[in-house]
């Protein structure tokens, strides 16, 4: 089946473009991940939902993807604070990636297809960084550190559109490390020497570890393959970290490196720049102690992803209203489905039903247009309308529910859970195995069976035991 295409800002090209895949109905995508030495803030947690919900929408549309999200797992900060606390870093990377996946897990964010960690990538950095020096873009320093040679490719500049000869004398202040032994103060490191206290590997060149950049580059490569469709994160790491990308990869593999660049526009606070220092920073864990972080998920689909976003109660509040008069729309749906009245669509309603599928074309084109999230929201907003103003104590069960599939379908998109599973209350769950002991006292083992698996769907385990059945939530 062919899939309707779609239109994507792309940084490198500063233009919407019609989205092609290499392959057909594949997408390969790798969204630069979070430096694990701390809790992650909602500035590391805008990418991941938006990229999610664009990852959502092209499964949507019948693409099959291949998400690659890594852990920078090595890193000053993370060495930093391993000193502080007298742990290896392994210990603190550790601790912060699963913290890191216990808030994604909160925020509905889909596990990528593969979470690659630098440390455990080694040696493909140390193949790639060989060939690099081999084709003569990368040189080894007298102390054994690796560096890039930036002007060996020509393309240098093309995403960040910065000139060469710019960047030597304005931006020279970003790349100054290590000027002495540079051939260039352009170039850059792929591989560094160990200083005291600090995890190396052996490599040709000396014990040490990698740059940054070099990272995912390699770790592209080895998931995606030497060409991929799609390469996104936060606006900041346009230059240097997605420059100095591309250079590494086209070097070394003589091919263009990813055909769409995606990224995010930056999250502030107040108005200001996230700041540590200012104490205007928040981790996702400390706004999850004040609002179901659905509500944060459903703020920052708010905007469009590559608008600056400011996080303030207000607009978190508003958030919170906007999410709930969804939710209370599906629960009336809901309820209003399990009612057994009319159950067949009367004419009437199956017209109306054939008339909400404009809001869902509405949140197509507006996903199609650049994952303009705002807008498909405004689609559901809409939907909700129109349902509240069709449905009745009197509708069939089969129009309630066909408008609330409708109306989970797009919020499935956005990532947004808009019907919790209500919690079992301890007696309800006693109720249940008595009447399931009944059952099987009276033979009637479908039933007792039926009644195990009721339990089992909404995570209670039962356990026939001599003293009689046990149970505990799962
Ligand atoms: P880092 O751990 O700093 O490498 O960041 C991980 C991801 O979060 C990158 O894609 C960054 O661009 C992104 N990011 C960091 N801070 C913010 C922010 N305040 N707003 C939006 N994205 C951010
Ligand atoms: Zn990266």
């Amino acid at each position: 089946m062919e899939i309707e295409t779609m239109k994507i800002y792309n940084t490198l090209t500063r233009k919407k473009e019609e989205f092609v895949p290499l392959e057909e109905g594949k997408v390969k995508m790798y969204v630069c991940g979070p430096t694990v030495y701390n809790l992650i803030h909602i500035g590391n947690a805008r990418p991941m939902i938006v990229f999610d919900t664009f990852r959502r929408y092209m499964e949507y549309k019948g693409y099959e993807v291949n998400y690659v999200s890594n852990f920078t797992d090595v890193d000053d900060k993370i060495i930093r604070k391993a000193n502080e606390e007298g742990v290896d870093p392994s210990v603190i990377s550790e601790r912060y990636i699963a913290e890191c996946k216990k808030d994604m897990a909160a925020m509905n964010i889909k596990p990528a297809t593969t979470h690659p960690k630098a440390t455990e990538e080694i040696d493909g950095m140390l193949d790639m960084i060989e060939t690099l020096i081999e084709k003569g873009n990368a040189y080894v320093a007298g102390d054994g550190t690796v560096y890039f040679r930036t002007r060996s490719f020509s393309d240098y500049g093309k995403l960040s559109h910065k000139n060469l000869d710019d960047l030597q004398g304005g931006m020279r202040s970003l790349l100054v490390s290590g000027e002495e032994q540079k051939e260039d103060p352009l170039d850059f490191v792929l591989w560094k020497p160990k200083k005291e206290g600090e995890p190396y590997w052996e490599s040709p060149w000396c014990e040490g570890r990698p740059g940054w950049h070099i990272e995912c580059s390699v770790m592209s490569k080895r998931y995606l393959g030497e060409q991929i469709d799609i390469h996104a994160g936060g606006e900041d790491l346009i230059f240097p970290h997605h420059e100095n990308e591309i250079a590494q990869s086209e070097a070394c593999n003589g091919k263009e490196f990813a055909h769409y660049w995606m990224h995010n526009g930056f999250l502030n606070i107040d108005n200001k720049k996230m700041s540590k220092s200012e104490g205007n920073f928040f981790t996702v864990r400390e706004v999850g102690e004040q609002y179901d972080l659905q509500v944060l998920r459903f703020f920052m689909l708010s905007a469009h992803y590559r608008s600056p976003l400011n996080f303030s109660k207000e607009l978190m509040e508003a958030a919170k209203n906007g999410l709930d008069r969804i939710c209370t729309c599906a629960q009336n749906l809901k309820y209003l489905s399990e009612q057994n009245k009319q159950k067949e669509l009367t004419e009437e309603e199956k017209e109306n039903l054939k008339k909400s599928q404009v809001y869902v074309r509405k949140f197509e084109d507006s996903m199609d247009d650049d994952c303009n999230t705002a807008d498909a929201l405004s689609a559901i907003f809409e939907l909700v309308k129109f349902a509240n103003s069709t449905v009745s104590e009197s509708v069939s069960t089969a129009y309630a529910k066909g408008l609330l599939d409708t109306l989970q379908t797009l919020t499935d998109v956005c990532g947004l859970i808009i019907l919790k599973e209500e919690e079992l209350l301890d007696e309800d769950i006693e109720a249940k195995i008595a009447e399931r002991q009944a059952a099987r006292k009276a033979k009637d083992f479908a039933k007792a069976d039926a009644i195990r698996k009721e339990l089992a769907d909404q995570g209670i385990i039962l356990e026939d035991t001599r003293e009689g059945v046990k149970w505990r939530r799962a």
